[in-house]
């Protein structure tokens, strides 16, 4: 029998802090602006300036650790992590090596369920360390020129390093699917990966099945989308693969995805920490995370997506499925939640349009993605009294989806919706009883089918009463009236 082979991989992911100002200096952190405008003397390294630590991302960094189980260090410190680049004005980076801010923890993932109503499978990846440093400029370069642009440079960028734990492709989009949802949770940062807020460089090994031994690993660079991370991993496995088939040994190196050729390709062999010549930054200060500063920083953090999830299930017994909708969108759970708020007595009716029709209509609204919720003329409280009126069997379930989508196009509420195209569920035994005999009139074969015992057939008078009555004829009165007229 062939060789199987197994893929191990470990992500090592850079998150741009969403702070007032840069790591150590003023200069604001602000995206989207001129070319080297946010700068100033420090960010450009000019002759005997110093750098200032910025507590905020000291602060922010810590939540991040809090939030996955981390360690905090009582004392990290800064390290100068020395190379040559133009986007990188000093000549070094300050980062943390041996005493970064956060050490082990891990970050629970879900793999999604694969059918509906199927719980999502939840693992923890684990974590090897988190630290904080600062970004560097961009370079761009066009044919023989490369231009620069120090407005990234200096902005306060951790970096989350995972143990070698991970198998597959779809586990690294969990896994970042779930760093994400955390970040945005907590503010630290807003993880646009097409601004450049998340980046994601991927090691991936191979080894025979069984073997206990990691193989030798190669660093993917330049997976700037989550389709990048996934398609560079699987190319990435498949490749090394190949190679110990053909009895090649893979060697320890840096590679990078290309997008439009969907390939990785060589870039050098991976440097080594010692080329790097780390040393303690002297113009900087150790720093001490006292308790209390750690126990503030936990009773800021809001409520975690797997523990809104959990709440949502046992708490309002929503479906995994509404879950899987909510939970990734904060702004979207307090729609809800406000709407449960204003009818507690069925969180997964409200759940069921919110999730649904809701999320459908806005879809339509716009050609881009989703009409943002801020413009949404449908308030939560009026979704909660849509509702309670069919749960009180006031409008058919069928005709509240109608009236859900006048309600999304014009704001009203769903009682004036339902007053104006007569969709109030009448009691009206005399009226009803017109229809019955109408549909018993018109149906004689799904009648004589009923009388002969296939008691399904009745759906098919019901469904003419219905459709006479435009859905408003209570059903509880057709049940009654057609038992004493087929009896
Ligand atoms: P380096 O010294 O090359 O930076 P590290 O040990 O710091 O390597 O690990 C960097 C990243 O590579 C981590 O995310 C880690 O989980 C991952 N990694 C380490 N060894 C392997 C391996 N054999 N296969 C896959 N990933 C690995
Ligand atoms: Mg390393």
């Amino acid at each position: 029998m062939p060789t199987q082979y197994e893929a191990v991989i470990g992500l090592e992911v850079h998150v741009e802090l969403k702070t007032d100002s840069k790591m150590f200096t003023r200069a604001a952190n602000r995206y989207g602006e001129p070319p080297n405008t946010m700068t100033d003397p420090r960010v450009l390294a000019l002759p005997g300036t110093l750098p200032v630590m910025n507590h905020q991302a000291v602060e922010k960094t810590v939540k991040v650790g809090l939030m996955f189980g981390c360690q905090i260090a009582e004392v990290c410190k800064w390290d100068r992590k020395n190379y040559f680049y133009p986007d990188l004005p000093k000549n070094y980076q300050i980062s943390q090596y041996d005493k970064p801010l956060c050490l082990g923890g891990g970050v629970e993932i879900e793999m999604p369920g694969s059918a509906r109503n199927i719980q999502g499978a939840h693992r923890v990846v684990k974590l090897t360390r988190i630290h904080l440093e600062e970004d560097v400029g961009k370079s761009t370069h066009i044919g023989t020129e490369s231009l620069l642009d120090f407005n990234r440079a200096g902005l306060p960028l951790i970096e989350i390093v995972s143990e070698p734990d991970m198998s597959n492709s779809d586990e690294a989009f969990a896994y970042l699917t779930a760093l994400r949802m955390h970040m945005i949770y907590a503010d630290i940062s807003d993880c646009d990966m097409e601004k450049g807020q998340l980046r994601c460089d991927a090691n991936v090994s191979v080894r025979p099945v069984g073997q206990k031994q990691l193989g030798v690993k190669v660093e993917i660079k330049n997976l700037n989308s989550i389709s990048g991370v996934k398609n560079g991993i699987d190319y990435e496995i498949k490749r090394q693969i190949a190679a110990c088939e053909r009895g090649e040994t893979i060697i320890q190196e840096t590679r990078r995805w290309d997008a439009s050729k969907s390939v990785t390709f060589s870039m050098r062999s991976k440097e080594q920490a010692h080329d790097y010549r780390y040393f303690p930054d002297p113009d900087l200060m150790p720093v001490r995370i006292p308790e209390p500063t750690k126990i503030r920083l936990a009773s800021e953090l809001p409520e975690l997506p797997w523990k809104k999830q959990e709440r949502y299930q046992k708490e309002l017994s929503l479906p995994y499925t509404q879950t899987a909708v909510l939970v990734p969108d904060m702004e979207l759970c307090a729609y809800f939640e406000k709407a449960v708020t204003a009818y507690p007595k069925n969180a997964k009716g409200i759940g069921n349009f919110v999730t649904n029709d809701l999320l459908r209509e806005r879809a339509a609204a716009t050609h881009e993605g989703l009409l943002p919720l801020s413009e949404v003329k449908v308030t939560p409280e009026s979704i909660a009294e849509l509702v309670k009126i069919i749960d009180a069997g006031t409008v058919s379930s069928q005709n509240a989806k109608t009236v859900f989508i006048e309600m999304f196009q014009t704001g009203k509420q769903p009682a004036a919706i339902i007053e104006e195209k007569g969709f109030k569920v009448s009691t009206d035994t005399g009226a009803i009883e017109v229809f019955i005999k109408e549909a018993i009139e018109k149906n004689p074969d799904a009648v004589a089918q009923y009388k002969a015992g296939k008691l399904g057939a009745i759906n098919v008078v019901k469904g003419y009463v219905m459709k006479v009555s435009k859905g408003a004829a209570s059903p509880a009165v057709i049940d009654e009236l057609l038992k004493k007229h087929l009896g």
